[in-house]
């Protein structure tokens, strides 16, 4: 996860000059509400939509604003002309024609109407408050008066570069284009290139999409103005929309620069969902942003790009032509690529002489960049634990268990009784690991409590798996239920330990169900869980999902029935020394070494 986060400012004020702002506030509030009923009395003409088209085709108009339905624009002579747009995709247009001649457009963020309700009848002591809490809440959410977009400047891969980014080479080059647009913004428009606006990102977290998209603006050595999409949440509708103001203004002052949204999925979720206030600051808060895509001046040198592991919840708008209308996929490295992001990291580290990197590379498949780094970060850590002069397999070995597995807890004393049934648990899920054909092979089984596991059996894919096909997943959900099977046969009781396992089965079953049409179902795909669905069909899908575990449970009781002998030597090697290796599984089972075999 990066680093530049930027957060509001958090100010300790003492309360006298809390005190003090909080009153300049409601003046200034009670200011701003005189002015705009002088504005609501002054006279507005109404325009129709065809005559507001043309406002917004000629330049001229000085600002518009948007309350709900109503559009008002506002003339250089002070004349304000009205029209009602109902059409939120015509309304859409016609900002963006507005804003790219140069009108100010803003979202309003109070409704006057409820505004004016709720004022008439409030106690002026209630009104009181609720300006001194609004007026807290913009101040805040202003960052204490000051911008919360700072050219991220003091975080650590802040000279990042395209050399500190490895096994991402299609998103490298994808980049290139925008690296010299940004060098020389006019020279791009010479040439007749469409400049580029914005980029998506996409693909799971810590692959190193920050990480790209700051090297770029280092590789261009411009700005880089990094925010993160959460950080656009506000309670009160309208706060969102005028921090995306501040962040573009600021933008096109240092311009040319690179504006880095982080988790674009939190503001940029499809509009239009809920009633209550957050959401119809979200909603607000997209269209602006949208509005500063379109206004941007094609070679006004912002480039956008933002971030997201959810391309499919983003809201459609978001990726038309001429917003993010380029997306690229970054996606976890493969062995290659992984032990090159290892060479990256391994650069000011020590290694035993016998350490291969792609050793590691073939041993942490679905491992991300950031998983990557961690590891060697850890190893290194444990290497000085150790006082070793280098960086040995062992402390690899420790670092990817720790990562894989959570660390262990220390002072954390389980019974014998519990300890006995933690045991029983993961053999039957090692019996069934080992049983199943396709299954990843087992690589440790730990009874030693870890995160918030009390056992961990933990099975390793020899190889990056890209296909997953139905006898895997079943196998999966099987060995999901080996712990379960196990309590079932040979403790004759049930623990609350297994409510993970089951999680995870279910999960996969419906998978196999709604998405993958591996049911008697057949080929249906549910599509995202919010999008509308018959209680008929879902129904079904629950019915086909629990047919699927149900079947899965009864092959691993079956196993765990056959294996009773195995797994209660497994056990007992358990219960004296808490971890065992695959070598010392595979002997519990009567199972030749995995040397011998191959
Ligand atoms: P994301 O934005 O995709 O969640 P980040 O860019 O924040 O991921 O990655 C976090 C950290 O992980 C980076 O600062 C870097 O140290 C490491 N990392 C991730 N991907 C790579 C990569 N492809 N090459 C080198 N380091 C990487
Ligand atoms: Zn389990």
């Amino acid at each position: 996860m990066p680093f530049s986060r930027l957060t509001p400012r958090t100010q300790k004020l003492t309360t006298l000059v809390a005190a003090g702002i909080t009153f300049l506030l409601m003046a200034l509030v009670f200011g701003g509400l005189q002015f705009f009923y002088a504005k609501r009395q002054q006279a507005v003409q109404n325009i129709n939509y065809t005559q507001l088209r043309q406002l917004a085709e000629t330049s001229g108009a000085l600002a518009v604003e948007i309350d709900g339905e109503m559009m008002t624009v506002r003339m250089p002579d002070g004349q304000l002309l009205r029209a009602v747009v109902t059409n939120a995709a015509a309304q859409q247009e016609v900002a963006a024609a507005f804003a790219s001649n140069k009108a100010q457009v803003e979202y309003q963020s109070l409704q006057p109407g409820t505004l004016t309700t709720i004022l008439s009848w409030l106690l002026p002591i209630a009104s009181v408050l609720l300006f001194v809490f609004i007026g807290w809440r913009v101040y805040a959410s202003m960052g204490g008066g000051q911008g919360n977009f700072q050219q991220a400047e003091t975080n650590t891969n802040d000279g990042a570069t395209f050399a500190d980014v490895a096994g991402v080479d299609e998103a490298r080059a994808e980049l290139s284009e925008t690296i010299d647009f940004l060098r020389d913004p006019t020279r791009f428009g010479r040439l007749g290139g469409r400049p580029p606006r914005g980029l998506l990102l996409s693909g799971p977290p810590g692959t190193g999409k920050t990480l790209l998209a700051r090297a770029a603006a280092n590789e261009a050595k411009v700005p880089f103005l990094s925010v993160s999409g959460s950080s656009f949440q506000e309670k009160f509708a309208g706060l969102g929309a005028a921090r995306v103001r501040r962040l573009f203004k600021q933008a096109r002052k240092l311009a040319p620069c690179v504006i880095f949204i982080d988790e674009i999925d939190a503001l940029g979720r499809k509009r239009g969902r809920g009633g209550d206030s957050a959401s119809a600051d979200q909603d607000q808060t997209l269209n602006q942003l949208l509005v500063e895509m379109d206004g941007f001046e094609q070679l006004s040198g912002v480039v956008v790009i933002a971030s997201t592991n959810r391309p499919d919840i983003l809201d459609q708008a978001l990726t038309r032509p001429g917003r993010f209308d380029r997306e690229i996929t970054v996606n976890l490295a493969d062995m290659r690529g992984r032990e090159q992001i290892l060479r990256v990291h391994a650069r000011n580290l020590k290694l035993e002489e016998g350490l291969d990197l792609s050793w590691i590379a073939r041993g942490t498949p679905g491992f991300s960049g950031a998983d990557l780094a961690n590891l060697l970060n850890e190893a290194a850590i444990a290497a000085t634990r150790d006082n070793s002069e280098a960086v040995g397999r062992e402390h690899v070995e420790y670092a990817r268990d720790k990562i894989l597995m959570g660390v262990e807890r220390q002072g954390f004393l389980m019974d014998e009784d519990e300890r006995f049934a933690t045991a029983v648990h993961e053999a039957g899920h090692v019996a069934v690991g080992l049983a199943v054909e396709n299954g990843d092979p087992i690589h440790k089984v730990s009874i030693l409590p870890r995160g918030r596991a009390l056992g961990v059996t933990q099975a390793l894919p020899e190889r990056d798996r890209f296909m997953k096909k139905r006898e895997y997943l079943e196998d999966q959900i099987a060995m999901l239920l080996g712990g379960r099977a196990a309590e079932l046969l040979l403790l004759e009781t049930m623990t609350a330990g297994a409510s993970n396992d089951i999680e995870r089965a279910v999960e996969i079953a419906r998978k196999m169900v709604a998405e993958f049409g591996m049911s008697p179902l057949g080929p249906i795909h549910l599509g995202r869980p919010e999008d509308p669905h018959s209680q008929t069909i879902l129904d079904r899908i629950e019915q086909a999902t629990n047919d699927i575990v149900g079947e899965q449970l009864k092959r691993a009781c079956k196993v765990v029935d056959a294996r009773r002998t195995e797994i209660a030597v497994l056990v007992d090697g358990l219960m004296e020394r808490d971890t065992l290796d695959a070598e010392e599984i595979r002997s519990s089972f009567g199972l030749k070494s995995e040397q011998a075999a191959a």
